[in-house]
């Protein structure tokens, strides 16, 4: 039987063993055929349909391990107040206006991603200043890490916060000289998200399709949602149910459910969801149910990872903050893990990942033992010798977000110092020392764009420039494997993809350029010209699928 197509034309990846090819064909959704040209050409048919690289590169599609589509989709439809575009209170202000005009009287008016460092005024747009261009509309605009935003008076007021609102644990609404600022740090910011209307069930599909779209425009045929619930709770299975089943999701989804007490972890289990479960017949290898998400710690950037050694005293000091107590944190961890859950533990700071790692090993017993099991430690980002190598007796894995030596490097210095930060996300150790570190961003806290992720796997720069751990960079090579083979890998699909191998499903990236050639800053310069999921397209900027379409040669 013939091909349906076949690329060839530039360099094929196979994966990190195999290296390159001259061509790949495809048939029925999966990898024919792979090698010379000669060989490929073996499975060329009257109806073989072809794809001329000329000079590009095609890869196994790329895999983001940990993201939050959900949450990434929701915000594309707020105001975008990301430096990239955003760098004075002015244009924040006209786009505030813009927004207010277009939103029924009283609709919330929500903002994201403005960094107040990066602004001309160099501090916090203020309540005041929201005030002046919308009055009548509740407005939230929050920093890009999520961690603190400002409210303008109408939201305060539907929140019911004045001055003598006092501060709620674990959050602070700041005042100066006895009056409300509009800023809200950390938990705080929950007095204003608890009064938003959830988003109806048609808006989270919207959401769902429209990042799937995005995802697919940089190369994605999977993904995940690292805490599905986080937001709406329960509507949010619905959601995904309803994308899967109307065939609007566009990536094959890892999902992994908000665990902790304010999570959807006993109600998932109570409506009948179990790890592994697919959602309706036709979705079977689009959605799949795997992981239970816990948060041990906060972040490295915020001061809240928890370590053993202090911050540097310039930076606040402290040792940073446990979500939960040894016991209670151990408790869930054995409880998750007995309910058959990949464990999906987020822990940053080194005493974190410590306490996380404990409470996997006193859930290992003869009769569940986590050998096998895949758990995953989220970040992972500052971990030492002796728990690297227990992760690996347990066959734990680090799923890091290399991006965030790109977004916050420069930060982690300024609060940890050099020596800490350089040996942060070691990515050719943990390759090195044999672990799968799953490349991915953690968007919407970091861009979902691939390439500067890529990039500082490559270059170890952060976005400034700063090169940290000049010792922990990969080749092209290694960090594509990362993205592709090591995703696939913490999702227990890595004899389905992650490698372009026949009987592989041809999810297959084209990139603009032979990003494994040329100068790492080309990277850098590379888009995703099509993306394919099971042989099909999903993405095609130029139209190349639809051009061939029919063409017998
Ligand atoms: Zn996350």
């Amino acid at each position: 039987m013939s091909a349906e197509f076949l690329i060839s034309g530039g360099r094929i990846f196979r994966g990190l063993n195999s290296g390159f090819a001259e061509a790949v064909s495809v048939k029925d959704g999966r990898v024919l055929a792979v090698g010379t040209l000669d060989e490929v050409g073996q499975t060329v048919g009257a109806g073989t349909r072809r794809i001329d690289l000329g000079g590009r590169v095609a890869t196994p599609a790329l895999n983001e391990a940990h993201m939050h589509l959900l949450a990434y989709g929701l915000g594309l439809s707020q105001v975008n107040l990301r430096a990239e575009e955003v760098r004075s209170l002015d244009e924040v202000l006209k786009r505030i206006a813009a927004a207010a005009r277009n939103t029924p009287k009283g609709q919330w008016v929500l903002g994201r991603g403005y960094d107040h460092g990066e602004l001309d005024i160099g501090r916090h747009p203020t309540a005041e200043e929201l005030d002046r261009v919308s009055p009548d509309h509740p407005v939230f605009i929050v920093r890009t890490c999520g961690h603190v935003g400002v409210a303008n008076t109408a939201a305060m007021t539907l929140a019911g916060v004045n001055h003598n609102t006092p501060n709620p644990e674990g959050g602070a609404i700041e005042r100066k000289g006895g009056k409300l600022t509009g800023l809200f740090q950390e938990r705080a910011m929950r007095l204003l998200r608890d009064i938003m209307p959830p988003p109806a069930e048609s808006q989270m599909v919207d959401a769902i399709e429209l990042a799937g779209r995005n995802l697919a425009a940089l190369g994605f045929a999977s993904a995940s949602d690292m805490n599905v619930g986080m937001t709406a709770g329960m509507a949010e299975i619905g959601a995904f149910r309803r994308a899967a089943a109307e065939q609007r999701l566009q990536q094959r989804m890892w999902q992994v459910l908000a665990g902790n007490p304010e999570g959807i972890a006993r109600q998932a289990w109570e409506s009948g969801l179990r790890p592994g479960i697919a959602a309706g017949a036709t979705a079977e290898e689009m959605l799949a149910w795997g992981g239970m998400k816990v948060f041990g710690d906060g972040s490295a950037g915020g001061l809240t990872a928890a370590f053993f050694d202090p911050y540097l005293e310039s930076a606040g000091g402290g040792t940073g903050i446990f979500c939960f107590p040894d016991a209670a944190m151990h408790e869930m961890l054995g409880h998750y893990h007995r309910q058959g859950w990949q464990l999906d533990i987020h822990a940053i700071g080194d005493a974190a990942i410590e306490q996380v790692l404990i409470g996997m090993e006193m859930a290992d017993t003869p009769e569940a033992p986590i050998l096998g099991r895949r758990h995953r430690i989220e970040h992972c980002g500052f971990v030492n010798r002796d728990q690297r190598r227990r992760m690996l007796k347990g066959g734990v894995l680090p799923v890091p977000q290399p991006s965030f030596m790109w977004e916050f490097g420069d930060l982690y210095v300024t609060n940890l110092g050099r020596e800490r930060t350089e040996n942060a996300y070691p990515m050719r150790t943990w390759l090195h020392e044999g672990h799968h570190p799953a490349a991915s961003t953690d968007s919407p806290v970091c861009s979902v764009n691939p390439f500067p992720n890529l990039y500082t796997m490559v270059t170890r720069k952060t976005g400034k420039g700063t090169v940290l751990g000049a010792g922990e960079t990969l080749t092209v090579e290694e960090a594509m494997h990362c993205y592709t083979w090591c995703g696939a890998y913490t999702q227990f699909a890595e004899t389905e993809r992650g490698t372009l191998e026949p009987g592989m499903q041809a999810d297959i990236a084209i990139f603009s350029r032979d990003l494994f050639a040329g100068e790492a800053d080309d990277i850098l310069r590379t888009q995703a010209d099509m993306t394919f999921r099971g042989g099909v397209p999903i993405f095609d900027r130029h139209g190349e699928a639809a051009a061939l379409a029919g063409v017998a040669d």
